[in-house]
């Protein structure tokens, strides 16, 4: 899997789909590894599969695309998870707030905030794939009607790698449960009510009779940071 081409490399033809979240981390880890990684943002997604990784004895690189403003608490949650996990951290290189203030004007997530996620988070993650052939990513199919579509693995022609999604058939109550009979640590905001967590500016906590991720950038059309609308605005195209 070391060549990257235009178009996807041939998968074995197996019933992905029919993979539990284990046997899909499995496989991928024995079909692509080392050119495999898991992205992290230390969500409640980051602490199951860093757990389940972990006990399937398995061992691969951690992308954190760290904005530099995330809340204290998803730091604490990573220090947590890189001690206890012993994670091989990848931290691709993103532009300072001041960078970005002097370059593009204060605050840019108030006035485009879609300019400001492909600054700090899709043009740092298409750097911090470069190395890899398929990406592990805790997106779930419930958690907004974007995600709705989310298959088990698909190809990204954005990032020419494999995107795998192993907990795309899992709901909000199942996540949970992972992380309480296995004791794996979380975000503590979680608790406080943020359901979905991603930087201080887009981020307010979430009423349970709302959408999982609808205090991100509340009150804006915007569902999506942009990571992975490349294959989630393509499926939509596609079946509308
Ligand atoms: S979530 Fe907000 S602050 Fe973070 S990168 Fe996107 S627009 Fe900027």
């Amino acid at each position: 899997m070391a060549v990257r081409t235009a178009s996807p490399p041939q998968l074995p033809d197996l019933d992905y789909e029919a993979m539990t979240a284990e046997e899909l981390i499995a496989w991928a880890h024995q079909f692509f590894w080392p050119r495999l990684c898991l992205t992290c943002s230390w969500q409640k997604q980051s602490s199951v599969l860093v757990h389940m990784v972990a006990d399937l004895g398995l061992r691969m690189d951690t992308v954190e695309l760290d904005t530099h403003l995330f809340f204290r608490e998803s730091y604490d949650t990573r220090d947590a998870l890189v001690e206890r996990y012993q994670l091989k951290l990848i931290q691709p290189e993103i532009p300072t707030i001041a960078e970005q203030h002097r370059a593009e004007g204060a605050n840019l997530w108030e006035r485009d905030p879609d300019r400001c996620c492909h600054i700090r988070k899709v043009e740092p993650l298409v750097r911090a794939l470069s190395p890899y052939d398929a990406w592990i990513s805790g997106i779930r199919r419930d958690q907004s009607p974007s995600r709705s579509e989310t298959p088990k693995i698909e190809w990204s022609d954005r990032y020419q790698v494999f995107k795998i999604h192993p907990l795309a058939d899992w709901d909000e109550k199942r996540v949970w449960a992972y992380i309480e009979v296995n004791e794996v640590p979380h975000n503590p905001l979680h608790d406080a009510g943020y359901r979905s967590i991603g930087c201080i500016p887009c981020t307010r906590p979430t009423r349970e009779d709302e959408e999982e991720r609808a205090g991100r950038w509340a009150g804006s059309d915007k569902l999506e940071c942009g990571i992975h609308t490349d294959t989630t605005l393509e499926r939509t195209t596609t079946t509308t």
